[in-house]
């Protein structure tokens, strides 16, 4: 009889192996990190003899379950920002606040909240991406827990590099020091093909290759990513991986919600994992994954929590429930997806899209001790029948809580008994995590306030605190002011023709200024659109000095080049009124009298017909803006001999009339 350190006895054993086999009464023998042993518990009882055992009180003895993809330090992040679309979640919320308060001592602090969650919920191993994974490893090993943990690499500022370089030389070194860690499983993360360049994809690959490591990446998570990546690359997002030479390595590519046929061959001769978060795409409508068709085309999908931000539990109960009503219900078949494959999913195919099922995933005799036990006899999981020899598993998915879970063993150590967590500190890290919260809350009602910071908090503004004169009056016939113009021997500069779709965001607190949107079409000779520029202005209220004859002094916009779209600006920045403007444009830069001066003549379409002469400049002082609202009724009074008057007000009260 062989010694061991551990015989864990009278329990309903689901071994979730290939033959799916069961044991009941069943028992399973551990010694140090592995289990030597897994049967009836007749057979087992004979052949070991332990230095203690445990009686599971008839309770499912299953292994851990695998949390396929998520980001742990994020909940620190949960319930942050809910109901958004993914762009303004992600850019407008997510990132700000994370390039403001990720740190290492957050991440750690996320990453052991996170553990206690999943302890609890009966979850032994994760794959996660993010920031400073060196400090999610940390925390993960310390706690006890699996995690395959990838460095996430964008080309992007990220919360630990400027520069996508420093987060492969990161990953480099994380690797190294991680690689064959007995819980931690190193690997690397480029974030999302629009997040990465393609040479960032090439040297993840190279890297996830030189040292043997799982390769973490979001795949087609949106229709959107897939729309882009067509009209762009001119083809779906898995071949472009591909041709950037990903596939190479051992990939775990999360989401994978609007793949094809076609892509999914494609990842499955590549040994891709697939990592299914129904959750996270019900709630930010991403859409739902076409797990019936890939598990029917052989690969290994595992399910995940995503981040918690997203989520916002780490519930993995509640995720592989949802895997088998989401498959039911898209494909119209309650067939689809049986409890039995679900639980499958979240066990050994799980361990498999990880590339780590040697080690975990199933109770097998050389694997590690990753195992919970699952108290079925509670009110919610009553009665139970024999009948069908596989009802254990729908028992699991279909009707037992994560808080069913009573116990916890990772790599043959206890890390939960009777439902009391034996290496966290419960109360210390609540506590911790609601310091954070107030702060992050603070930062946040702080950006609310004010339409600048928000405008900053999205990135690429540029301040412009420039003086300008402006003069402006209607015309009646535009065609002639040009004519007068061009004739005129007045030194033209430059000249352009545009389309300019404007649209203005205004705001209770009118202070602020407003907003304005503009998408300028540019238009070539021949009447065609050649290129469409977008920017974002902030325009301050404030007319600093009024001419005679109506001439303003305006002062101070900042500029960001629109990088989203105008539908992302409404959702982020929630105008209480919006005013569309139309006009063609033609734009004229002049030297009068050795002055530069801008020439606009608008035929505005939207929101009412009209024809307008402007005339603006930069200034820098009192005298040279003087001169220059002389230089400017001049030039109006020429272009336009005996026009129609200045208008009076701001042009910008007239159109909101
Ligand atoms: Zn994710």
């Amino acid at each position: 009889m062989d010694q061991i350190d551990l015989l864990l006895v009278n329990a309903h054993i689901l071994t979730m192996d290939i033959h799916q086999a069961q044991f009941n009464p069943g028992a399973i023998a551990i010694h140090e990190d592995k289990i030597v042993g897994v049967g009836l518990e007749s057979e087992i009882g004979s052949n070991f003899s332990a230095q203690e055992i445990i009686d599971c009180g008839g309770k499912v003895l299953m292994p851990g379950l695998i949390n396929a993809h998520t980001h742990v330090p994020m909940t620190l992040l949960r319930g942050l920002a809910d109901d958004l679309r993914l762009d303004v979640w992600l850019m407008g919320y997510m990132m700000p606040v994370e390039r403001e308060f990720v740190s290492p001592e957050f991440v750690s602090l996320g990453t052991r909240l996170a553990c206690a969650e999943m302890i609890r919920s009966g979850v032994t191993t994760f794959a996660d991406m993010y920031y400073f994974e060196d400090n999610v490893a940390r925390a993960t090993a310390e706690v006890g827990m699996r995690g395959v943990c990838g460095e996430s690499v964008m080309k992007f500022p990220t919360p630990d590099a400027k520069f996508y370089e420093e987060s492969l030389e990161y990953s480099r070194e994380f690797i190294k020091k991680w690689k064959n860690h007995p819980l931690i499983v190193p690997s690397i993360a480029p974030h999302a093909p629009y997040t990465c360049t393609s040479e960032i994809l090439r040297a993840s690959a190279e890297l996830a290759m030189e040292f043997d490591v799982p390769l973490q990446i979001h795949i087609s998570e949106t229709q959107l990513e897939v729309e882009n990546m067509r009209r762009d690359q001119g083809m779906p997002v898995v071949p472009w991986v591909k041709k950037q030479g990903l596939l190479e390595a051992k990939v775990l590519a999360a989401h994978c919600v609007w793949i094809d046929d076609g892509e999914m061959r494609t990842l499955l001769h590549a040994h891709s994992g697939i990592a299914h978060n129904p959750s996270s795409n019900l709630k930010l409508a991403s859409g739902a994954a076409p797990v019936k068709k890939m598990l029917d085309s052989g690969l290994n999908v595992g399910i995940g929590t995503d981040g918690p931000a997203s989520n916002n539990d780490l519930d993995m109960f509640e995720e592989v429930r949802l895997a088998a009503f989401l498959a039911k219900t898209t494909s119209n078949d309650p067939t689809a997806l049986p409890a039995q494959q679900a639980l499958h999913m979240a066990t050994l195919m799980g361990a498999k899209a990880l590339h780590i099922s040697d080690i975990t995933g199933s109770l097998e005799p050389g694997k590690r001790a990753d195992l919970i036990l699952v108290d079925l006899s509670r009110l919610h999981s009553s009665p139970h029948f024999q009948r069908d020899p596989n009802s254990a598993y729908s028992q699991i998915v279909y009707s037992a809580k994560s808080n069913d879970v009573t116990d916890v063993m990772i790599n043959g150590a206890w890390l939960m008994r009777d439902r009391v967590l034996l290496s966290i500190n419960e109360s210390e890290i609540l506590k911790e995590a609601q310091d954070y919260a107030r702060q992050i809350d603070t930062f946040l009602i702080q950006r609310e306030e004010s339409l600048l910071s928000k405008l900053i908090a999205v990135g690429g503004l540029t301040e412009e605190e420039s003086f300008e004169v402006q003069a402006k009056t209607s015309i009646s016939e535009p065609e002639t002011v040009i004519k007068t113009l061009e004739e005129s021997g007045i030194e033209i500069i430059r000249k352009r023709h545009y389309h300019e779709y404007d649209t203005y965001f205004l705001f209770s607190d009118d202070s602020q200024g407003f907003l304005r949107y503009r998408e300028d079409h540019f238009i070539d000779e021949r009447d065609q659109v050649t290129t469409v520029r977008s920017r974002l202005t902030l325009i301050g209220k404030v007319v600093e000095h009024r001419f005679p004859h109506d001439v303003l002094l305006s002062r101070s916009r900042y500029l960001a080049p629109a990088s989203q779209s105008l539908r992302f600006y409404r959702e982020y920045f929630k105008p209480v009124k919006e005013i569309e403007v139309e006009k063609d444009r033609r734009r004229y830069l002049v030297n009068y009298k050795g002055e530069e001066f801008f020439i606009n003549i608008d035929k505005m379409l939207i929101p009412f017909p009209g024809n307008f002469l402007e005339i603006k400049s930069r200034t820098w002082s009192k005298q040279d803006a003087d001169e220059k609202s002389k230089l400017s009724v001049e030039l109006i009074k020429f272009l336009s001999p005996g026009s129609l008057e200045m208008i009076p007000k701001d042009y910008f009260e007239m159109i909101k009339r």
